[in-house]
């Protein structure tokens, strides 16, 4: 089905096309508000809606929604069975072993992870500058801490050493890579050392939830010039709190969950996406957050 497009009327006809996110849970996520959002500003006849799914679903879904002319995204835990579900992946997806975004493309179901792209463009704007070169300490070897990784070599990072709570994990992703750039460490106060690295990116999911510890001895903070956390809560991070209280550079995941799904508008529509609509859509999505728990922290 062609995309169409209705200048904005708001009403849902024969030719709306519709996007999923398929995971569990999903009812924290900011993606339908900033996506409806981005589709509305640009007239495009199309909507988003949340669908919590098991992995035996998965690919019924994903597949049929696509069939139909739609897409979507897929979130935790189905993302590695959502490569599995697709008929052929990007390389950033393979590589990254997940796919998070789906679209129909000929006659074949395809499938990207647009977190690569959308962590490679929100550490450049982090640093204001390219991301070849970056030396980075990354937090976590889980699937986000994976496609932080792809994005950094892909960059052009000249080095990317990992430290994880369970270092038999961190080590498995080094070996996966096949790329003497990434390096684990043992997590020794005397590897905290200045001017090692050009940013601290925690990819692991401790400030997810109000109480967390910082998920780093905060004297690596004192060592890094900035700070990029994948986590993102309605009021912001613990962790990027404290970096901005040391004068650091540091933003939490919010602006890569907007460049991730700049990334995955891009693969629906063809067009590039307006990325100042979905980033005013994200603040006052979580304006409009109240509570406690677990708020945000899925695509
Ligand atoms: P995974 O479950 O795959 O990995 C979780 C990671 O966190 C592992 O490295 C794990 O360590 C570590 N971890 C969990 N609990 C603790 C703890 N108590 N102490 C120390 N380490 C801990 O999750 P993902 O990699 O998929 O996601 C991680 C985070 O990234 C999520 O919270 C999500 O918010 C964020 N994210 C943000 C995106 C964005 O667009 N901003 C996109 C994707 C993810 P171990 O190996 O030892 O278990």
């Amino acid at each position: 089905m062609p995309a169409s497009e209705f200048g904005g009327s708001g009403t849902v006809t024969a030719r709306t096309r519709l996007f999923v996110l398929l995971g569990d849970p999903v009812a924290h996520s900011y993606s339908p508000e900033i996506q409806n959002a981005a589709f509305r500003a640009m007239g495009l006849d199309g909507r988003y809606l949340a669908l919590r799914c098991t992995e035996e679903d998965l690919p019924g879904l994903l597949r049929g929604v696509a069939r139909a002319g739609g897409g979507g995204n897929v979130t935790l835990p189905h993302k590695g069975a959502a490569l599995r579900a697709v008929d052929g992946a990007t390389e950033a997806a393979v590589r990254s072993g997940a796919v998070n975004t789906f679209w129909l493309e000929g006659s074949r179901v395809s499938g990207d992870n647009t977190d690569v792209a959308g962590f490679r463009d929100a550490l450049e704007a982090l640093l204001e500058g390219p991301v070849a070169g970056c030396r980075a300490l990354l937090l976590g070897a889980g699937g986000a801490a994976r496609a932080a990784v792809v994005a950094l070599l892909d960059a052009g990072g000249d080095r990317i050493e990992i430290l994880n709570r369970t270092p038999e994990r961190a080590e498995a992703l080094r070996d996966a890579m096949g790329d003497d750039r990434v390096r684990v460490l043992e997590g020794g106060s005397a590897e905290l050392a200045e001017g090692r690295w050009d940013v601290l990116v925690n990819a692991t999911s401790l400030g997810l939830r109000e109480g967390d510890p910082l998920p780093v001895d905060p004297e690596a903070l004192t060592k890094v010039p900035a700070v990029l956390d994948m986590v993102y809560r309605p009021r912001g991070t613990a962790l990027v709190r404290r970096a901005t209280e040391l004068g650091l550079a540091a933003e939490d995941g919010g602006e890569m969950l907007v460049r991730q799904g700049g990334a995955s508008f891009l693969r629906w529509w063809g067009r590039e996406a307006p990325l100042a609509v979905m980033r005013d859509a994200l603040a006052r999505a979580r304006e409009g957050a109240t509570g406690s728990g677990v708020e945000g922290g899925v695509s």
